[in-house]
């Protein structure tokens, strides 16, 4: 039992709060609190459309929840919960309402609807910590994110309640302000039709502090790929109800959520929350560039609304399509790990030597170019200013495309990775030299690859949680002769798991025996060790 002290409370102020909701997003409420970030850069952090309840007079336990009105909708949480971007004092909750995934509407009705939030050291929720009233909006597609401050550190539990409708629970933390040990899973790309997530099932099992999403949430392809195990169900989306309509879709996986609901989250994007390889505001083909803007506005605020980020709402769809928004930012682990979170998509040059065939020519004079960037002028500037100042031991860089070297003679075999981009990537790797105990975890590429920075540091490339091969797996043994490569698995999908340890970084390279067939198993494959201090990696 926690001491009443420790206790954050309502003190009645469900009812109270629920009668001072309103859809009007400017109406104030006296309890609202915005945690600060770790973000030093970003000034709106918290969804303007939620209300917060917390820490405001912690003298009595929380009271019993209110009852809320019944509603005449069914079970709206369809799409699970989720929780992310846990700072120092906080964790945002999310959830979307949709009793019906297949309509672009959810199957709510247009008006705003009042929802509960509940915070809980049980898991069965018979001591309250911390809750309160939000709003979810039809403007945001009924979704909703709530920064919710959490007493101490350590294990959480939150539900949210609508009507007769009780949420599943899913367990949270805030970031420690101090650990001994950070567990934590990199992943990315897992295409819905390409196979099952039999790799989230082990996250779950694994039970990490924490997951790192690397981006390709969603593949934005047409129904009906050849091999495909399920469906995406619609057609390409070019507009919001249809990345809705896609979002929704992959949320239905029972594996998906509970991987959402076993930990927080931090999450990135990377194309194909788009469209595949698009750069900026430059779309894969050039023939779709006309109405291309208003398509990645569309995508960005679907992707916003189901992700637990730390963000405000994006606006460019109701305003200037090609405004920027930014997601980069930055976070601390217990002493143990500072982390920056790119975004390699939004701001990049486009890729070079556009209609030269991968193979073993040299490129072309265009790829050397020096203001060829990946980041952006202003991201670049922030990572100078922000990667490794956080005071932990260890200091990570979430990042899309593979960063390592892996031309072959010279010749680049993918356009699109760091290896296209060599003057932006030399300065990425000059500013990270600046610092000791660089990890850069990586996916994009749907292999495990485990690279050496040249001595700045190591990339640990996770494989495809369920997206097909892009390397042949016959290249295999070509990859790991490559200098810069420690090792390469090119047949499996899977994730890394890392133990982190003031000392010592052990990744474990898990992988699915066979994605296509449900209920595969995963098993260690490798697992590497990185001694700290040395800025290099072994096989244990
Ligand atoms: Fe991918
Ligand atoms: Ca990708």
């Amino acid at each position: 039992m926690r001491p009443v002290s420790r206790r954050s409370l309502i003190a009645g102020g469900l009812a109270l709060l629920a009668s001072a909701c309103s859809s009007n997003r400017s109406t104030p409420s006296t309890t609202t609190a915005v945690p600060s970030t770790t973000d030093r850069a970003t000034t709106t952090t918290t969804s303007s459309s939620t209300t917060t309840t917390t820490t405001a007079a912690p003298t009595t336990t929380v009271a019993a929840p209110t009852t809320l009105a019944p509603v005449e909708f069914a079970d709206p949480f369809t799409l699970g919960v989720a929780s992310g971007d846990p700072d120092a004092t906080s964790v945002v909750l999310w959830t979307r309402l949709a009793p019906d995934p297949t309509s672009a509407d959810g199957g709510m009705p247009e008006a705003d609807v009042e929802l509960a939030w509940e915070v809980s050291a049980t898991e069965s929720f018979d001591d309250l910590l911390v809750a309160g009233i939000a709003v979810a909006t039809a403007a945001d597609a009924h979704s909703v994110h709530v920064v919710a401050d959490l007493p101490s550190d350590g294990e959480h539990w939150y539900r949210w309640r609508v009507g007769q409708y009780t949420s599943p629970v899913g367990r949270t933390s805030r970031a420690p302000a101090q650990a001994a040990t950070a567990r934590f899973a990199s992943a990315s790309c897992q295409n819905y039709e390409a196979g099952f997530y039999a790799a989230h099932r082990d996250v779950v099992e694994q039970r990490p502090d924490f997951v790192v999403w690397l981006g390709d949430y969603i593949y934005e392809y047409a129904a009906g790929a050849p091999g495909a195990v399920r469906s995406h169900g619609t057609a390409e989306p070019t507009d919001l109800d249809g990345y809705r309509l896609r979002y929704a879709r992959y949320k239905t996986d029972g594996d998906l959520q509970a991987a959402h609901r076993s930990c927080p989250w931090f999450v990135v994007w990377d194309d194909h929350e788009v469209q595949n390889d698009y750069a900026g505001l430059v779309p894969q083909d050039p023939a779709q560039a006309p109405g291309f803007a208003v398509r990645r506005a569309a995508a960005y605020r679907a992707w916003w609304e189901h992700m637990p980020v730390r963000l405000p709402p994006p606006t460019q769809l109701a305003g200037d399509p090609t405004a920027e928004y930014r997601i980069y930012r930055d976070a601390v682990w217990g002493g143990l790990l500072g982390m920056a979170m790119l975004d390699g998509r939004q701001y990049r040059s486009d890729q070079a030597c556009a209609g030269q065939p991968a193979g073993l020519e040299p490129p072309c004079a265009e790829m050397a170019e020096p203001q060829r960037t990946m980041l952006g002028a202003a991201q670049e500037q922030w990572v100078g200013a922000t990667f490794g100042t956080w005071g932990t031991t260890w200091n990570l860089l979430a990042n899309q495309t593979v960063l390592s070297d892996l031309r072959v003679g010279g010749a680049v075999l993918n356009a699109d990775q760091w290896d296209g981009y060599p003057a932006a990537r030399q300065r990425l790797l000059d500013q990270l030299g600046a610092s000791s105990n660089v990890v850069v975890v990586t996916g994009d590429i749907h292999a495990g690859i485990v690279g050496r920075l040249g001595g700045r540091g190591v990339e640990l490339v996770s494989p495809s949680i369920s997206s097909t091969s892009v390397l042949p797996p016959s290249y295999e043994p070509l990859v790991k002769l490559l200098p810069s490569v420690v090792d390469a698995e090119l047949g499996h999908r899977g994730y890394f798991l890392h133990t982190v340890t003031g000392t010592e970084w052990r990744a474990e390279l898990r992988l699915v025996d066979d994605a296509t067939v449900a209920g595969s198993p995963v098993a260690p494959h490798a697992t590497y060790v990185i001694t700290a201090g040395t800025n290099d990696v072994r096989m244990a």
